[in-house]
């Protein structure tokens, strides 16, 4: 799958069973809807987790469109009080974060237990970049 910023193929990284792509060039991620189903076990929390929150109207940020289907991707950010923007895939393909909101989520307690449990699982797998 190409990196929907810079084109450029992104590589799998694994980490407690769980697939993400990654991009080495931007550093931005890739979360699949069915990676997150896993991490969240079971399909009803993942189908929450991703429509949570809600549109990002204010985000003056180029739109990507989802590695998967193409699709532009819409900009959304996380509920709670230090919201984080991310793209997601009106499909429900997944969802995009660029190097700078993966490093707010790394940071971010998470609002809800979902959101929690991702950015745990993102401190497990980059603890370079939680601190
Ligand atoms: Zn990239
Ligand atoms: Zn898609």
């Amino acid at each position: 799958m190409d990196c929907p910023v810079d084109k450029d193929p992104m590589v799998g990284l694994e980490y407690d069973d769980i697939e993400i792509d990654f991009c080495m060039t931007c550093r931005g991620l890739w979360l699949d809807a069915g990676e997150l189903e896993l991490l969240f076990g079971d399909a009803e929390t993942c189908r929450a987790f991703l429509s949570a929150g809600g549109p990002a109207t204010a985000i003056q940020e180029k739109t990507r469109r989802c590695p998967r289907c193409d699709a532009k991707m819409d900009k959304w950010t996380t509920s709670g009080d230090d919201p984080v923007v991310y793209d997601h895939c009106p499909e429900g393909d997944g969802l995009w974060l660029d190097a700078g909101e993966l490093r707010a989520i790394l940071r971010s307690g998470g609002s809800d237990d979902a959101a929690a449990r991702v950015a745990r699982f993102l401190r497990g797998m980059f603890p370079e970049d939680a601190s």
